[in-house]
């Protein structure tokens, strides 16, 4: 099986090496250039988020398998590409009592569904192909060593309820705990092209592609198809990179996250600056306070007392005591802004927003990510009330930040110049609109590739704009 993957790989340029500091990796042997696809997967197993088509992950027209009342399909179509799997699966949810069915979380059901298609491909029922069988979940990393004990718990308390949904008499719970650790560090959350989340799935030859925080190479879904692109030209012999996390953050959070969900410390370019000048003024810019003077865009750093921050541009002072207080003040408003946006209170929402935007603007520097994201929620807000010029005033504030946040080719600030362009659009603004739609498109088509439904709407709009403009420019 190994020897077939590799001579797949092979042909699409690529090859499967293991590194002694990295375990397994994912090599170009051949040049890949921007847009370009590297490669492609098909979920081993995926499950959608609540109230989804098991199938398509579509939230249209669904209706339950009238057997379980468990899982939902959009049409016959989709039950019935579903059913090989889906029949064994069926008997194991009806005979569970509906007690114990709240309990079926996505990775329970992900878990149920991994072991379900073993033991089909096992039987050969479902085939075994190069790319799809089981041996592949096999060689995924567990990092078992490194789960501390609470997590190890709970991962077997999991595998308890798995062992009583399928009742296999010969089912291994240490096996199952192990896989749990599995998915956790492997499985990838499914998204659409504007990165929302649909679902989960575990993609064993992407799993792969190891981290860095500054990618050759981004992954996006069509459908519930992993594609990875090269975002960068990626010469031959070297390794494809993708992001595991949220890059936008200082190379302290950044590790963080690695370590708490991968069990790994990152080298990429970027981490390997930890401490030095460039990496210190990115933290204290993204996640650090602003200069008291007004004017003054300088960054701020503790003093060796630890009792004030000086800013680095005008030598001026600032006070720990003050920036606790409104700290404290920014925390109390946004936990009140959030309870209001989530109960769907858009109105109240939106003038808490405010205040806390008013607060981060005494406190974060300009380009801080918590003043973004506050910016991003007000966004969201003024879409939902249909005041676009509102929305486009705070989705333009972003766009800075976004362009320092993530550097290069990145889907993130695509679809934000994407997004400005269409309010561009709503308020007949056509000259922004057309530069916007244009910015968003030559982003996104690399990392989304050009056929998709979603670009091929996004080209549609940027060709409507180009109509306008030119009807314009021909009656006046
Ligand atoms: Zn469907
Ligand atoms: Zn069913
Ligand atoms: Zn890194
Ligand atoms: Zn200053």
């Amino acid at each position: 099986m190994e020897e077939e993957l590799r001579g797949i790989l092979s042909e699409r340029g690529l090859s499967v090496s293991s590194l002694p500091e990295k375990g397994r990796c994912l090599l170009t042997t051949n040049h890949f250039s921007p847009g370009e696809i590297i490669i492609s997967q098909e979920p081993y197993v995926s499950v959608p988020n609540h109230s989804r088509c098991e199938v398509c992950f579509g939230s249209d027209k669904l209706k339950k398998c009238a057997a379980c009342h468990f899982v939902w399909y959009c049409g016959s179509k989709c039950q019935k590409a579903d059913w090989t799997l889906h029949r064994v699966e069926c008997q194991a949810l009806s005979k569970l009592e509906k007690e114990r069915q709240k309990y079926l979380t996505p990775s329970i059901r992900l878990m149920v569904k991994l072991y379900l298609r073993r033991k089909l491909q096992d039987q050969k029922v479902i085939p075994n192909t190069v790319t799809d069988n089981y041996n592949l979940v096999e060689a995924l990393v567990s990092h078992m060593s490194e789960i501390d004990e609470k997590q190890l718990v709970l991962y077997a308390q999991m595998a308890n309820l798995v062992s009583v949904i399928l009742q296999w008499p010969d089912l291994k719970l240490k096996e199952v705990t192990e896989n749990f650790s599995k998915l956790a560090c492997n499985a990838h959350s499914i998204c659409d092209s504007e990165l929302r989340p649909l679902g989960t799935g575990l993609y064993p030859v992407i799993s792969v592609i190891n981290h860095s925080c500054l990618p050759n190479a981004v992954l996006m879904f069509e459908g519930k198809t992993a594609v990875v692109r090269a975002v960068q030209p990626i010469p031959k012999g070297s390794e494809v990179l993708i992001s595991y996390i949220e890059t936008a953050g200082s190379t302290m959070t950044r590790q963080k996250a690695l370590n708490e969900q991968y069990f790994f410390n990152c080298s990429c370019p970027r981490c390997m600056n930890l401490g030095q000048c460039e990496d210190i003024q990115e933290s204290a810019v993204l996640e650090g306070y602003r200069c008291d003077a007004n004017t003054c865009t300088g960054f701020l750093l503790r003093d060796p007392d630890n009792k004030a921050f000086i800013c680095q541009q005008c030598g001026r002072l600032r006070k720990l005591e003050d920036i606790k207080q409104i700290a404290s003040e920014v925390k109390s408003f946004s936990e009140k802004a959030a309870t209001a946006l989530k109960s769907g209170n858009y109105e109240e929402a939106g003038s808490l927003y405010k205040t806390v935007e008013k607060l981060q603007l005494k406190l974060c520097h300009p380009l801080s990510l918590n003043l973004m994201s506050t910016r991003e929620s007000l966004l969201k807000i003024f879409m939902e009330l249909n005041n676009w010029k509102d929305a486009l005033v705070y989705c333009r504030m972003t766009i800075p930040v976004y362009e320092k946040a993530y550097p290069g080719c990145h889907p993130m600030l695509g679809l934000q110049y994407y997004t400005c362009g269409k309010l561009e659009w709503l308020l007949e603004e056509t000259g922004n609109c057309i530069r916007s739609l244009t910015k968003a498109f030559d982003i996104l088509r690399v990392t989304h590739g050009t056929n998709t439904p979603f670009m091929k709407e996004l080209l549609a709009k940027l060709e409507e704009a180009h109509a306008e403009a030119s009807f314009h420019t021909q009656t006046h």
